[in-house]
């Protein structure tokens, strides 16, 4: 069953994600916060989803992106940065009034971040079904949900109907949980959360997400969450686990383990959603499970080394290059 792919093929039409597109601005210098003048460096074209299908196209998965900027230089360079990769940004509205969404973002020492956000109040919040949006998701071939994103009304509005039009055409879905668990137990978000890990073909876990995925305790173990998971109908778990690799599991038993590679993180942001675009990208492209893996976990931890959320997203030329002078971890 490993040389089946799970996923419908890149030749269905493009992998679509939705979601806020932002600029991110970085603090140069490591402490608390944003109380006192700190340096910063920035723009940089960011947002989770946006992150996402800047790698699944920058490694030349077909790839498409439905969200909203401002009539500013932070959107012109988002939209850009998406053209350049590869992205078809019709789906990309601009907002007339309201400014690109941004992020400003300082880590502390241990690694923990403090954020000043505007997000939902920027143009990235004015999203709606729209004739374009109509367009592209008649055409995709495979929907990419951020968990993150299923608390939020409109966005899950449009995310249900692209899910339930891709799914119709053939079309297949992952899901990113990134979820806390006390949003489990959110009744509307929980609800939603259930909904789309019944929907997923494939789920891309890291942590205790797969446990919240299937519903189960952590004490459950992770034969038990997978097999549950498989129950409900996913049909392919994506495993992450920060420098302990990755681990793709199927229906039948088959668990393919690829190692981390050996690098220096500069900035942690976006390596889960690096690893997710190469990962679905590469399986769309007929790669089987240890090569998709290889190529997620090198775009995970490529994009580490770069300051930056997406300044390390990787082509598959580059992927290659990294892939054959980096060390694994074991
Ligand atoms: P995020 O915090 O972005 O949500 P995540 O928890 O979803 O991340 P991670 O497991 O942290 O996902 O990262 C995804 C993949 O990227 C890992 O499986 C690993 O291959 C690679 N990676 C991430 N961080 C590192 C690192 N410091 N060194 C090497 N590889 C890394
Ligand atoms: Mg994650």
């Amino acid at each position: 069953m490993t040389d089946q792919t799970n996923l419908a093929p890149d030749a269905l039409g493009p992998t679509l994600c939705i979601g806020e597109i932002l600029a991110e601005i970085v603090a140069t210098t490591t402490g608390e916060g944003f109380l006192d003048p700190v340096p910063m460096v920035g723009p940089y074209p960011s947002g989770a989803p946006a992150i996402f299908i800047d790698q699944a196209g920058r490694i030349g998965g077909s790839a498409a992106m439905v969200g909203s900027v401002g009539n500013d230089d932070f959107g012109r360079a988002n939209i850009a940065r998406l053209e350049r990769d590869g992205v078809d940004v019709s789906g990309i509205r601009t907002d007339p009034v309201l400014p690109t969404g941004t992020a400003f973002v300082r880590y502390r020492h241990d690694g923990a971040r403090d954020f000043v956000f505007n997000m939902w109040t920027s143009a990235a919040g004015a999203l709606g079904w729209t004739d374009q949006v109509q367009a592209v998701c008649a055409r995709a071939g495979h929907l990419h949900v951020m968990g993150t994103l299923l608390g939020h009304q409109s966005i899950w509005e449009i995310t249900e109907r692209a899910a339930t039009m891709i799914k119709a055409r053939g079309g297949t879905i992952s899901l990113d949980p990134n979820m806390r668990k006390e949003l489990r137990g959110d009744g509307e978000t929980g609800r939603r959360f259930a909904q789309m890990v019944g929907m997923a073909d494939l789920l891309l876990p890291s942590g205790d997400e797969l446990y919240l995925a299937a519903d189960l305790p952590v004490d459950a173990g992770e034969e038990a969450a997978l097999v549950r998971l498989f129950q409900l109908g996913v049909k392919e778990v994506a495993i992450k686990r920060g420098v302990q690799g990755s681990t793709c599991a199927l229906p039948d038993g088959t668990r393919t383990h690829a190692p981390a590679f050996d690098v220096t993180e500069i900035d942690p942001t976006g390596a889960g959603d690096c690893f997710g675009g190469a990962y679905v990208a590469c399986r769309r492209l007929g790669m089987l499970p240890e090569q998709a893996l290889t190529y997620a976990n090198a775009a995970g931890a490529r994009n580490v080394t770069f300051r930056g959320p997406m300044e390390g997203a990787g082509t598959r030329a580059e992927l290659d290059q990294f892939i054959s002078e980096t060390k694994r971890l074991t």
